[in-house]
Protein backbone atom coordinates (compact mmCIF):
# COMPACT_ATOMS: atom_id res chain seq x y z
CA UNK A 1 0.00 0.00 0.00
CA UNK A 2 2.50 2.34 1.19
CA UNK A 3 4.29 1.65 -2.05
CA UNK A 4 1.45 2.00 -4.50
CA UNK A 5 0.60 5.64 -2.88
CA UNK A 6 4.46 6.68 -2.94
CA UNK A 7 4.04 5.93 -6.81
CA UNK A 8 0.80 8.08 -7.25
CA UNK A 9 2.45 10.63 -4.95
CA UNK A 10 5.59 11.25 -7.07
CA UNK A 11 3.49 10.84 -10.79
CA UNK A 12 1.48 13.72 -9.28
CA UNK A 13 -1.86 11.17 -9.30
CA UNK A 14 -2.95 12.90 -6.23
CA UNK A 15 -0.80 15.12 -3.58
CA UNK A 16 -0.65 14.25 -0.12
CA UNK A 17 -2.68 16.79 1.16
CA UNK A 18 -5.79 15.65 -1.32
CA UNK A 19 -4.75 11.81 0.23
CA UNK A 20 -4.40 13.39 3.63
CA UNK A 21 -8.38 15.23 3.48
CA UNK A 22 -9.53 11.83 2.15
CA UNK A 23 -8.69 10.10 5.21
CA UNK A 24 -10.14 13.19 7.64
CA UNK A 25 -13.30 12.58 5.31
CA UNK A 26 -13.27 8.35 6.07
CA UNK A 27 -12.02 9.12 9.70
CA UNK A 28 -15.54 11.39 9.84
CA UNK A 29 -17.92 8.90 8.28
CA UNK A 30 -16.92 5.96 10.06
CA UNK A 31 -15.16 6.85 13.41
CA UNK A 32 -18.57 7.58 15.08
CA UNK A 33 -18.95 4.13 15.05
CA UNK A 34 -15.41 2.67 15.17
CA UNK A 35 -14.27 5.19 17.84
CA UNK A 36 -10.53 4.57 16.63
CA UNK A 37 -9.67 7.94 17.64
CA UNK A 38 -9.28 10.24 20.70
CA UNK A 39 -7.57 13.24 18.98
CA UNK A 40 -7.33 14.80 15.39
CA UNK A 41 -4.95 16.33 14.28
CA UNK A 42 -5.64 18.09 10.72
CA UNK A 43 -3.84 21.23 11.23
CA UNK A 44 -0.48 19.36 11.89
CA UNK A 45 -1.18 16.85 9.31
CA UNK A 46 -2.23 19.23 6.91
CA UNK A 47 0.92 21.83 7.49
CA UNK A 48 2.53 18.53 6.56
CA UNK A 49 1.24 16.83 3.82
CA UNK A 50 1.29 20.83 2.03
CA UNK A 51 5.55 20.78 2.93
CA UNK A 52 5.75 17.38 1.07
CA UNK A 53 3.21 18.10 -2.17
CA UNK A 54 5.99 21.28 -2.04
CA UNK A 55 9.27 19.14 -2.43
CA UNK A 56 7.51 17.13 -5.01
CA UNK A 57 6.74 19.52 -7.24
CA UNK A 58 10.34 21.49 -6.53
CA UNK A 59 11.15 18.06 -8.10
CA UNK A 60 12.92 16.73 -4.69
CA UNK A 61 13.42 13.25 -3.87
CA UNK A 62 10.91 11.88 -1.35
CA UNK A 63 11.10 8.87 1.30
CA UNK A 64 8.44 5.86 1.39
CA UNK A 65 7.31 7.11 4.39
CA UNK A 66 6.59 11.10 2.88
CA UNK A 67 3.18 11.94 2.97
CA UNK A 68 1.64 9.00 4.35
CA UNK A 69 -1.06 9.31 6.26
CA UNK A 70 -1.44 7.33 9.86
CA UNK A 71 -2.35 7.45 13.27
CA UNK A 72 -0.34 7.23 16.39
CA UNK A 73 -1.41 5.28 19.81
CA UNK A 74 -2.34 7.63 22.49
CA UNK A 75 0.24 6.68 25.04
CA UNK A 76 2.86 8.21 22.74
CA UNK A 77 3.39 11.84 22.77
CA UNK A 78 3.40 14.12 19.96
CA UNK A 79 4.58 17.87 20.98
CA UNK A 80 1.59 20.14 21.59
CA UNK A 81 -1.16 17.54 21.60
CA UNK A 82 -3.07 16.33 24.15
CA UNK A 83 -1.95 12.77 24.95
CA UNK A 84 -4.06 11.14 27.60
CA UNK A 85 -2.81 7.23 27.61
CA UNK A 86 -6.81 6.37 27.53
CA UNK A 87 -6.38 7.46 31.27
CA UNK A 88 -8.75 10.23 33.14
CA UNK A 89 -5.81 11.30 35.30
CA UNK A 90 -4.10 12.79 32.39
CA UNK A 91 -7.45 13.86 30.28
CA UNK A 92 -5.53 17.44 30.61
CA UNK A 93 -2.04 16.77 29.47
CA UNK A 94 -0.29 18.39 26.82
CA UNK A 95 2.90 16.68 25.33
CA UNK A 96 5.41 18.86 25.73
CA UNK A 97 7.61 17.06 23.12
CA UNK A 98 7.76 14.35 20.54
CA UNK A 99 8.53 10.37 21.64
CA UNK A 100 11.81 9.64 19.23
CA UNK A 101 9.74 7.40 17.23
CA UNK A 102 7.47 9.96 16.38
CA UNK A 103 10.20 12.55 15.51
CA UNK A 104 11.94 10.29 13.16
CA UNK A 105 7.66 9.84 11.45
CA UNK A 106 8.14 13.56 11.29
CA UNK A 107 11.40 13.95 10.29
CA UNK A 108 10.81 11.59 7.24
CA UNK A 109 7.61 13.33 6.16
CA UNK A 110 5.19 11.17 7.81
CA UNK A 111 1.84 12.90 8.16
CA UNK A 112 0.31 12.13 11.75
CA UNK A 113 -3.51 12.18 11.28
CA UNK A 114 -4.29 11.81 15.18
CA UNK A 115 -3.88 9.88 18.33
CA UNK A 116 -5.59 6.44 18.81
CA UNK A 117 -7.75 4.57 21.60
CA UNK A 118 -6.43 2.09 23.52
CA UNK A 119 -7.03 0.18 27.28
CA UNK A 120 -5.81 2.40 30.37
CA UNK A 121 -1.86 3.15 29.57
CA UNK A 122 -1.64 0.04 27.67
CA UNK A 123 -2.81 -2.50 30.35
CA UNK A 124 -5.94 -4.55 28.63
CA UNK A 125 -6.69 -6.96 26.07
CA UNK A 126 -9.80 -5.06 24.07
CA UNK A 127 -9.62 -1.39 24.48
CA UNK A 128 -12.95 -2.00 26.86
CA UNK A 129 -10.35 -0.29 29.69
CA UNK A 130 -9.92 3.48 27.89
CA UNK A 131 -11.92 6.19 30.09
CA UNK A 132 -13.29 7.20 26.69
CA UNK A 133 -14.94 4.18 25.69
CA UNK A 134 -14.46 1.16 24.27
CA UNK A 135 -13.07 0.76 20.31
CA UNK A 136 -15.33 -1.65 17.90
CA UNK A 137 -14.01 -4.43 15.85
CA UNK A 138 -14.64 -2.64 12.12
CA UNK A 139 -15.83 -6.30 11.16
CA UNK A 140 -18.29 -6.94 13.60
CA UNK A 141 -19.39 -3.60 15.50
CA UNK A 142 -20.79 -5.64 18.51
CA UNK A 143 -16.73 -7.29 19.36
CA UNK A 144 -13.49 -5.94 20.42
CA UNK A 145 -10.78 -5.01 18.25
CA UNK A 146 -8.34 -6.30 20.27
CA UNK A 147 -6.46 -4.25 22.74
CA UNK A 148 -4.23 -2.34 24.15
CA UNK A 149 -3.65 -0.87 20.83
CA UNK A 150 -7.36 -1.18 19.47
CA UNK A 151 -7.73 1.89 18.06
CA UNK A 152 -4.82 1.38 16.30
CA UNK A 153 -5.62 -1.62 14.79
CA UNK A 154 -9.69 -0.77 14.07
CA UNK A 155 -8.24 2.56 12.25
CA UNK A 156 -5.89 0.86 9.54
CA UNK A 157 -8.66 -2.12 9.40
CA UNK A 158 -11.30 0.61 8.56
CA UNK A 159 -9.07 2.32 6.08
CA UNK A 160 -9.31 5.49 8.39
CA UNK A 161 -5.06 5.54 8.51
CA UNK A 162 -2.63 4.01 6.19
CA UNK A 163 -0.42 3.24 8.79
CA UNK A 164 -0.69 3.36 12.71
CA UNK A 165 1.51 2.90 15.84
CA UNK A 166 1.20 0.61 18.47
CA UNK A 167 2.70 -0.56 21.63
CA UNK A 168 3.13 -4.46 22.94
CA UNK A 169 4.11 -5.00 26.34
CA UNK A 170 2.36 -8.81 26.18
CA UNK A 171 0.78 -8.74 22.60
CA UNK A 172 -1.11 -5.38 22.56
CA UNK A 173 0.13 -5.27 18.96
CA UNK A 174 -0.53 -8.47 17.48
CA UNK A 175 -3.27 -9.45 19.44
CA UNK A 176 -5.67 -6.52 18.25
CA UNK A 177 -3.35 -6.87 14.59
CA UNK A 178 -5.31 -10.86 14.43
CA UNK A 179 -8.55 -9.66 15.84
CA UNK A 180 -8.94 -7.20 12.92
CA UNK A 181 -7.31 -8.93 10.46
CA UNK A 182 -4.05 -6.87 9.83
CA UNK A 183 -0.10 -6.98 10.53
CA UNK A 184 1.35 -5.66 13.64
CA UNK A 185 5.01 -6.41 14.72
CA UNK A 186 6.57 -6.19 17.92
CA UNK A 187 10.16 -5.61 17.35
CA UNK A 188 12.85 -6.66 19.65
CA UNK A 189 13.13 -4.84 23.00
CA UNK A 190 16.04 -2.41 22.34
CA UNK A 191 15.32 -1.98 18.16
CA UNK A 192 13.16 1.30 18.73
CA UNK A 193 13.70 3.88 21.28
CA UNK A 194 10.94 4.09 24.19
CA UNK A 195 11.57 7.63 25.16
CA UNK A 196 8.57 9.82 25.17
CA UNK A 197 6.00 6.35 25.26
CA UNK A 198 4.64 6.26 28.47
CA UNK A 199 5.94 3.59 30.57
CA UNK A 200 3.71 0.60 31.55
CA UNK A 201 6.12 -2.33 31.92
CA UNK A 202 9.74 -0.82 30.92
CA UNK A 203 11.73 -4.23 30.60
CA UNK A 204 8.70 -5.53 28.59
CA UNK A 205 7.42 -2.30 26.11
CA UNK A 206 8.14 -1.99 22.78
CA UNK A 207 6.60 0.56 19.73
CA UNK A 208 5.94 -1.04 16.64
CA UNK A 209 3.86 -0.74 13.40
CA UNK A 210 0.51 -1.88 12.75
CA UNK A 211 -0.25 -2.15 8.86
CA UNK A 212 -2.02 -3.54 5.90
CA UNK A 213 1.29 -5.54 4.31
CA UNK A 214 4.42 -7.13 6.07
CA UNK A 215 6.06 -4.58 3.39
CA UNK A 216 4.53 -1.77 5.13
CA UNK A 217 5.23 -3.19 8.36
CA UNK A 218 8.80 -3.17 6.84
CA UNK A 219 8.97 0.39 6.07
CA UNK A 220 7.52 1.52 8.99
CA UNK A 221 10.32 0.01 11.37
CA UNK A 222 12.80 1.45 9.18
CA UNK A 223 11.61 4.81 9.89
CA UNK A 224 11.14 4.56 13.16
CA UNK A 225 14.39 2.43 15.14
CA UNK A 226 17.65 2.90 15.68
CA UNK A 227 19.82 4.38 18.87
CA UNK A 228 18.65 7.16 20.43
CA UNK A 229 20.52 8.94 23.74
CA UNK A 230 17.58 9.34 25.68
CA UNK A 231 17.26 5.45 25.72
CA UNK A 232 19.88 3.54 27.04
CA UNK A 233 18.32 0.29 26.14
CA UNK A 234 17.95 1.14 22.32
CA UNK A 235 20.05 -0.14 19.26
CA UNK A 236 22.29 0.72 16.57
CA UNK A 237 20.31 -0.43 13.89
CA UNK A 238 22.88 0.54 11.09
CA UNK A 239 19.82 2.77 8.97
CA UNK A 240 18.71 -1.00 8.22
CA UNK A 241 16.12 -0.39 5.39
CA UNK A 242 14.11 -4.06 6.54
CA UNK A 243 11.70 -3.61 3.36
CA UNK A 244 15.14 -4.20 0.92
CA UNK A 245 14.92 -8.00 2.99
CA UNK A 246 11.55 -9.31 1.41
CA UNK A 247 12.56 -11.80 -1.32
CA UNK A 248 9.94 -14.17 -1.29
CA UNK A 249 12.27 -16.90 -0.32
CA UNK A 250 12.18 -19.01 2.67
CA UNK A 251 13.91 -22.20 0.91
CA UNK A 252 15.52 -24.15 4.02
CA UNK A 253 14.75 -21.79 6.61
CA UNK A 254 14.02 -23.68 9.41
CA UNK A 255 10.73 -23.10 11.76
CA UNK A 256 9.87 -24.63 14.81
CA UNK A 257 6.51 -25.13 15.75
CA UNK A 258 4.85 -26.55 19.07
CA UNK A 259 2.34 -29.46 18.63
CA UNK A 260 0.46 -29.07 22.10
CA UNK A 261 -0.30 -25.26 20.72
CA UNK A 262 -1.97 -26.76 17.50
CA UNK A 263 -3.85 -29.07 19.19
CA UNK A 264 -5.55 -27.22 21.79
CA UNK A 265 -7.56 -25.05 18.88
CA UNK A 266 -10.87 -25.51 18.08
CA UNK A 267 -11.01 -26.71 14.51
CA UNK A 268 -11.61 -24.37 12.46
CA UNK A 269 -8.83 -21.91 13.68
CA UNK A 270 -6.05 -25.55 13.64
CA UNK A 271 -7.15 -26.15 10.27
CA UNK A 272 -6.35 -22.45 9.06
CA UNK A 273 -2.82 -22.94 10.94
CA UNK A 274 -2.31 -26.15 9.32
CA UNK A 275 -3.07 -24.92 6.16
CA UNK A 276 -0.42 -22.16 6.82
CA UNK A 277 2.55 -24.60 7.67
CA UNK A 278 1.25 -26.71 4.38
CA UNK A 279 2.11 -23.69 2.85
CA UNK A 280 5.45 -23.02 4.23
CA UNK A 281 6.64 -26.40 3.41
CA UNK A 282 5.67 -25.99 -0.41
CA UNK A 283 7.66 -23.28 -0.47
CA UNK A 284 10.54 -25.13 0.52
CA UNK A 285 10.92 -24.15 4.62
CA UNK A 286 12.03 -26.90 6.80
CA UNK A 287 9.30 -27.49 9.64
CA UNK A 288 10.55 -28.91 12.71
CA UNK A 289 8.67 -29.96 16.19
CA UNK A 290 9.96 -27.99 19.42
CA UNK A 291 9.47 -27.95 22.84
CA UNK A 292 9.94 -25.26 25.25
CA UNK A 293 9.25 -26.82 28.52
CA UNK A 294 9.49 -23.62 30.81
CA UNK A 295 6.97 -21.85 28.60
CA UNK A 296 4.05 -22.94 30.41
CA UNK A 297 5.03 -20.44 32.86
CA UNK A 298 5.09 -17.66 30.43
CA UNK A 299 1.72 -16.23 31.30
CA UNK A 300 2.13 -16.40 35.28
CA UNK A 301 5.81 -14.80 34.87
CA UNK A 302 4.36 -11.91 32.56
CA UNK A 303 1.53 -10.98 35.31
CA UNK A 304 3.72 -11.30 38.05
CA UNK A 305 6.67 -8.67 36.87
CA UNK A 306 4.65 -7.44 34.54
CA UNK A 307 2.38 -5.53 37.75
CA UNK A 308 5.75 -4.89 39.71
CA UNK A 309 7.30 -2.75 36.75
CA UNK A 310 3.45 -1.15 36.68
CA UNK A 311 3.26 -0.55 40.18
CA UNK A 312 6.29 1.60 39.89
CA UNK A 313 5.72 3.17 36.70
CA UNK A 314 2.36 4.69 37.65
CA UNK A 315 4.00 5.93 40.90
CA UNK A 316 4.81 9.14 38.80
CA UNK A 317 0.49 10.00 38.69
CA UNK A 318 0.20 11.70 41.81
CA UNK A 319 -1.86 14.62 41.08
CA UNK A 320 1.47 16.99 41.54
CA UNK A 321 3.43 16.07 38.66
CA UNK A 322 0.87 15.40 35.71
CA UNK A 323 -2.51 15.75 34.58
CA UNK A 324 -5.53 15.80 37.31
CA UNK A 325 -5.10 16.86 40.38
CA UNK A 326 -8.27 16.11 42.54
CA UNK A 327 -7.86 19.68 44.59
CA UNK A 328 -8.99 22.00 42.38
CA UNK A 329 -12.35 21.62 40.91
CA UNK A 330 -11.89 24.21 38.13
CA UNK A 331 -9.25 22.00 36.63
CA UNK A 332 -10.54 18.35 37.23
CA UNK A 333 -14.31 18.95 36.94
CA UNK A 334 -14.43 16.65 39.93
CA UNK A 335 -17.64 18.01 41.92
CA UNK A 336 -18.29 15.03 43.36
CA UNK A 337 -15.36 14.81 45.80
CA UNK A 338 -14.83 16.72 49.32
CA UNK A 339 -11.73 19.23 48.76
CA UNK A 340 -8.57 17.10 50.27
CA UNK A 341 -7.03 18.78 52.69
CA UNK A 342 -3.52 17.31 53.07
CA UNK A 343 -1.10 16.02 50.83
CA UNK A 344 -1.40 12.26 51.20
CA UNK A 345 -5.30 12.91 50.47
CA UNK A 346 -4.66 15.03 47.38
CA UNK A 347 -2.41 11.92 46.17
CA UNK A 348 -5.18 9.18 47.23
CA UNK A 349 -8.13 11.38 45.60
CA UNK A 350 -6.11 11.92 42.45
CA UNK A 351 -5.12 8.26 41.90
CA UNK A 352 -8.71 7.44 43.19
CA UNK A 353 -10.83 9.32 40.58
CA UNK A 354 -7.86 9.54 37.52
CA UNK A 355 -7.37 5.66 37.43
CA UNK A 356 -9.10 2.93 36.68
CA UNK A 357 -10.07 -0.85 37.88
CA UNK A 358 -7.33 -2.38 36.20
CA UNK A 359 -4.96 0.13 36.66
CA UNK A 360 -5.50 0.04 40.41
CA UNK A 361 -5.88 -4.32 40.35
CA UNK A 362 -2.60 -3.73 38.43
CA UNK A 363 -0.91 -1.76 41.45
CA UNK A 364 -2.15 -3.39 44.20
CA UNK A 365 -0.80 -7.02 42.40
CA UNK A 366 2.46 -5.27 41.70
CA UNK A 367 3.19 -3.53 45.07
CA UNK A 368 2.23 -6.40 46.95
CA UNK A 369 5.00 -8.88 45.18
CA UNK A 370 7.55 -6.28 45.59
CA UNK A 371 7.07 -5.92 49.47
CA UNK A 372 9.05 -7.17 51.64
CA UNK A 373 8.70 -10.93 52.99
CA UNK A 374 6.72 -11.54 49.25
CA UNK A 375 9.69 -10.00 46.96
CA UNK A 376 11.48 -13.19 46.77
CA UNK A 377 8.30 -15.72 46.85
CA UNK A 378 6.90 -13.92 43.77
CA UNK A 379 9.17 -11.67 42.05
CA UNK A 380 12.76 -12.72 42.31
CA UNK A 381 11.11 -16.26 41.84
CA UNK A 382 9.42 -15.18 38.62
CA UNK A 383 12.61 -13.62 37.37
CA UNK A 384 14.06 -16.94 38.19
CA UNK A 385 11.91 -18.63 35.79
CA UNK A 386 11.92 -16.14 33.29
CA UNK A 387 15.82 -17.01 32.89
CA UNK A 388 14.64 -20.89 32.49
CA UNK A 389 12.27 -19.56 29.61
CA UNK A 390 14.84 -17.72 27.87
CA UNK A 391 17.57 -20.60 27.91
CA UNK A 392 14.41 -22.62 26.05
CA UNK A 393 14.62 -20.40 23.58
CA UNK A 394 18.35 -19.75 22.88
CA UNK A 395 18.80 -23.51 23.14
CA UNK A 396 15.65 -23.45 20.13
CA UNK A 397 16.79 -21.01 18.67
CA UNK A 398 20.46 -23.15 17.62
CA UNK A 399 18.20 -25.37 15.69
CA UNK A 400 15.13 -23.09 14.04
CA UNK A 401 15.47 -19.70 12.41
CA UNK A 402 11.48 -18.68 13.65
CA UNK A 403 9.00 -20.31 15.62
CA UNK A 404 5.06 -20.30 14.27
CA UNK A 405 2.01 -20.38 17.00
CA UNK A 406 -1.31 -19.16 16.97
CA UNK A 407 -1.03 -15.38 18.13
CA UNK A 408 -4.72 -15.69 19.72
CA UNK A 409 -7.24 -18.82 21.25
CA UNK A 410 -9.78 -17.49 18.81
CA UNK A 411 -10.82 -14.46 16.76
CA UNK A 412 -12.29 -11.13 18.18
CA UNK A 413 -15.01 -11.85 21.33
CA UNK A 414 -18.08 -9.75 22.18
CA UNK A 415 -17.92 -6.72 23.68
CA UNK A 416 -18.57 -6.94 27.89
CA UNK A 417 -18.06 -11.16 27.51
CA UNK A 418 -14.63 -10.71 29.64
CA UNK A 419 -14.87 -7.60 31.15
CA UNK A 420 -16.43 -9.21 34.55
CA UNK A 421 -13.45 -11.67 34.06
CA UNK A 422 -10.02 -10.61 34.45
CA UNK A 423 -8.08 -14.20 34.43
CA UNK A 424 -10.23 -14.94 31.12
CA UNK A 425 -8.68 -11.58 29.77
CA UNK A 426 -5.22 -12.17 30.30
CA UNK A 427 -5.56 -15.28 28.76
CA UNK A 428 -6.04 -13.42 25.78
CA UNK A 429 -1.97 -13.02 25.92
CA UNK A 430 -1.35 -17.04 26.23
CA UNK A 431 0.95 -16.87 23.11
CA UNK A 432 2.16 -13.14 22.89
CA UNK A 433 3.79 -12.76 26.21
CA UNK A 434 6.63 -15.08 25.60
CA UNK A 435 7.56 -12.57 23.13
CA UNK A 436 7.95 -9.64 25.72
CA UNK A 437 9.67 -11.53 28.13
CA UNK A 438 12.37 -13.20 25.77
CA UNK A 439 12.93 -9.23 24.09
CA UNK A 440 12.70 -11.17 20.49
CA UNK A 441 11.24 -9.73 17.67
CA UNK A 442 7.64 -11.01 16.63
CA UNK A 443 5.19 -10.48 14.21
CA UNK A 444 1.05 -11.44 13.62
CA UNK A 445 -0.06 -11.82 10.21
CA UNK A 446 -3.45 -12.53 8.41
CA UNK A 447 -4.12 -16.13 8.42
CA UNK A 448 -7.62 -16.54 7.44
CA UNK A 449 -11.10 -15.94 8.68
CA UNK A 450 -13.50 -17.73 11.10
CA UNK A 451 -17.45 -17.55 11.12
CA UNK A 452 -19.21 -16.37 13.97
CA UNK A 453 -22.69 -15.44 14.17
CA UNK A 454 -22.55 -15.24 10.49
CA UNK A 455 -20.09 -12.92 10.15
CA UNK A 456 -16.34 -13.41 8.73
CA UNK A 457 -13.88 -12.96 11.46
CA UNK A 458 -10.35 -12.42 11.11
CA UNK A 459 -7.47 -14.51 12.61
CA UNK A 460 -3.90 -14.48 12.66
CA UNK A 461 -0.59 -16.25 13.17
CA UNK A 462 2.70 -15.66 14.86
CA UNK A 463 6.23 -15.57 13.66
CA UNK A 464 8.68 -15.34 16.30
CA UNK A 465 12.59 -14.55 15.48
CA UNK A 466 15.62 -14.53 17.04
CA UNK A 467 17.18 -11.08 18.83
CA UNK A 468 17.65 -8.38 16.39
CA UNK A 469 16.44 -10.78 13.34
CA UNK A 470 14.00 -8.67 11.96
CA UNK A 471 14.82 -9.53 8.45
CA UNK A 472 14.31 -13.30 8.12
CA UNK A 473 10.91 -13.04 10.54
CA UNK A 474 9.28 -10.26 7.85
CA UNK A 475 11.19 -11.90 4.74
CA UNK A 476 9.04 -15.33 6.27
CA UNK A 477 6.24 -13.15 6.93
CA UNK A 478 5.83 -11.60 3.70
CA UNK A 479 6.71 -14.63 1.65
CA UNK A 480 3.83 -16.53 3.29
CA UNK A 481 1.08 -13.32 2.37
CA UNK A 482 2.87 -13.22 -1.28
CA UNK A 483 1.61 -16.93 -1.49
N1 LIG B 1 -2.93 -7.52 27.43
C1 LIG B 1 -1.65 -7.42 28.10
C2 LIG B 1 -1.79 -6.70 29.40
O1 LIG B 1 -2.87 -6.25 29.68
C3 LIG B 1 -0.65 -6.76 27.20
C4 LIG B 1 -0.74 -5.30 27.21
C5 LIG B 1 0.23 -4.67 26.30
O2 LIG B 1 0.92 -5.36 25.54
N2 LIG B 1 0.35 -3.37 26.40
O3 LIG B 1 -0.84 -6.58 30.12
Amino acid sequence: MIRQLHDKLISKEITSEQLTLDYFDAIEKKDKDIFAYLTLTKDLAIAQAKKVDDKINWGEKINLIEGIPGAVKDVLCVEGIRATGSSKILDNYIAPYDATVVRKLKENGAVILGKTNCDEFAMGSSTENSAYGATKNPHDLERVPGGSSGGSAAAVAADEAVWALGTDTGGSIRQPASLCGIVGLKPTYGRVSRYGLMAMASSFDAAGPMTKTVEDAAIVLSTISGQDKYDATSAHSNDKKFEDYLTGDVKDMKIGIIKEYLDGLETEMKKILEGVIEKYKKMGAKIVEIDLPYNKYALPVYYIIQPCEVSSNMAKFDGVKYGLRVDDKKDSGVSDFELPKTLLETYLDTRKYGLGAEVKRRIMIGTYALSSGYYEAYYLRAQKVRSLIKKDFERVFEEVDLILTPTTTGPAFKLGEKTDDPLSMYLEDIFTVTANIMGVPAISVPAGTVEKDGKQLPIGFQLMGKWFDEENLLRAAHAWERA
